[in-house]
């Protein structure tokens, strides 16, 4: 049986990637220390005798620390861009730049030791405030270094350089997926995220909150098609070295949205 260490295991996504793994009959490590993760996503988990909770920082993790794996997905950094929300990486700053830094360091170093395949989650957010549409694997986007958003954008652009840096220097068979848009179970209520507040406010017979005119728009990718996505990026042999962007490209108005909820 191989192993894989899912680092940010407990959140939203990587919870859904763990359950994925263990029905696809791997071993499973699950790292997280829970500062934005959740035990709840897990405690099905938990029952599984294929799978095995670290709760540590990765920040402060040794390679040592760590089982070996043959495979590593690092998905663990607050991830939510919403200002409003308690859990928002605006809320840690600090903690989102070591983590994508640091903390992504040390699981390469790990990943080196191991001789593991290694994926870095990144994100949509690493273009900014795109001045292309759709974006592309090869935009380079548009970030603000020093603006609220740069602890994420920026730490994320610094852990996607230092992964391409561990597959130039040392061959590490490495790839990035940035992700866009997702939904769907065990997302936080309280994320402040659209999906998230229209199904809130409708379970509640409250008013749906559409800022502006709803013509705005986004597309939404559900939770099994991005598990999908994932399981690709890492499993699929030829992507050694590469980028990939995953997300639904059927773009949607915020108003259609409401009224679909
Ligand atoms: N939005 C909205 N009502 C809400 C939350 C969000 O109309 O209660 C809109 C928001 O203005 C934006 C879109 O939905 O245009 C998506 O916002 P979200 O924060 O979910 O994601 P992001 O802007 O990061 O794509």
């Amino acid at each position: 049986m191989q192993t894989v260490l899912v680092a940010g295991g407990a959140g939203f996504i990587g919870s859904h990637l763990c359950q994925r793994l263990l029905n696809d009959r791997y071993s499973v490590i699950c790292v997280d220390n829970f500062i934005t993760g959740e035990k709840r996503n897990i405690s099905e988990l938990l029952k599984n005798g294929n799978f095995e909770l670290i709760e540590k920082d990765i920040i402060n993790i040794s390679k040592s620390d760590l089982p070996k794996a043959d495979f590593i997905f690092n998905l663990a950094s607050p991830a939510s861009t919403n200002a409003k929300s308690p859990r928002s990486y605006m809320a840690f700053p600090i903690e989102t730049l070591l983590v994508n830094s640091q903390g992504t360091h040390n699981l390469l170093e790990a990943a080196r030791a191991g001789s593991s395949r290694f994926l870095y989650v990144s994100t949509s957010e690493v273009y900014g405030d795109p001045t292309v549409s759709p974006q592309r694997e090869d935009y380079f986007g548009n970030v603000n270094p020093n603006g609220v958003r740069a602890v994420y954008d920026e730490s994320k652009r610094f852990g996607e350089a230092i992964t391409c840096a561990y597959n130039r220097k040392y061959g590490l068979d490495t790839r990035i997926v940035r992700i866009f848009n997702t939904y769907g179970p065990k997302m936080r209520a309280d994320d402040g995220r659209v999906v998230s507040n229209f199904i809130t406010q409708a379970i509640n017979n409250k008013p749906l909150t559409i800022y502006g005119d709803g013509s705005q728009t986004r597309s939404f990718c559900f939770i099994t098609d991005m598990i999908d996505g994932l399981i690709s990026a890492m499993f699929n042999d030829s992507l050694k070295g590469e980028v990939v962007n995953i997300g639904n490209p059927d773009e949607r108005k915020i108003a259609e949205i409401a009224e679909l909820i």
